[in-house]
């Protein structure tokens, strides 16, 4: 049994009830915002997870998420009903971690709670550092410093740059990236891995068209260029 709490952003008071039975059924605590007002109030508390519908009476999933990832890098899977490849590209690009295409399976939700979840909290205590200190990556607290100056990532992109660094010069295609963060494929998944990787050139690189961390590979998909101090 897990304690672990989980907000349920959603309208659609039947949808939002099915997925809290789901979660409840496994031991989450839930709570359900059914406005953005409501969303903003209530994230105050500290969630574990934020299931996030993008199209809300008030205010708009998109603002909620940039609000949220101003203050917390909880991860966020978004409800969306948008299918389009764009918007897809564009709700991972403002800090979502994930996203569901509306109809879907409770279970399917439920299933990625979970492995976002397990991802979130795995990892011993080690300090990786490139570049004489320019770029430091804490796996335990998932603190990435340039500098010693903090970057915020978000965990998605904290998990890939993580996985890259981890073994620097070995060349990982999209479909490796997204299944090492997602656990799995769907289409459209090398568009937003290359979202992804630009969130995250535009983080830790200075110069993002030379970058000295995160190198294109073309037609192959990305390495890590760092040097292991
Ligand atoms: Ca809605």
């Amino acid at each position: 049994m897990s304690n672990e709490k989980i907000l349920i952003v959603e309208d659609e008071k039947k949808i939002a009830d099915i997925v809290k039975s789901y979660l409840k059924r496994d031991g989450f605590n839930v709570n359900i915002a059914e406005t953005g007002e409501q969303a903003l109030k209530l994230i105050k508390n500290k969630y574990d997870l934020i299931i996030l519908d993008l199209k809300l009476p008030d205010i708009d999933g998109e603002t909620i998420c940039s609000t949220i990832r101003e203050f917390s890098d909880v991860p966020i899977i978004m409800l969306t009903a948008k299918s389009s490849e764009e918007e897809r590209v564009k709700g991972l690009g403002i800090g979502a971690d994930d996203y569901v295409v509306k109809p879907f399976s409770p279970r399917e939700l439920v299933a990625r709670v979970k492995a976002h979840l397990r991802r979130t909290k795995k990892g011993e205590k080690k300090v990786l550092s490139f570049n004489k200190g320019a770029l430091k990556i804490d796996t335990l607290s998932m603190e990435v410093t340039k500098r010693e100056t903090v970057i915020p990532l978000t965990i998605t992109e904290f998990k890939i740059l993580l996985g890259l660094a981890e073994r620097p010069h070995v060349i990982f295609s999209r479909l490796q990236l997204v299944n090492m963060v997602q656990g799995y494929d769907f289409e459209g998944y090398d568009r937003v891995i290359d979202a992804h990787i630009k969130n995250i050139r535009h983080k830790i690189e200075d110069d993002t068209q030379k970058p000295m961390f995160i190198k294109t590979v073309y037609g192959a998909g990305y390495k890590f260029i760092g040097v292991p101090d």
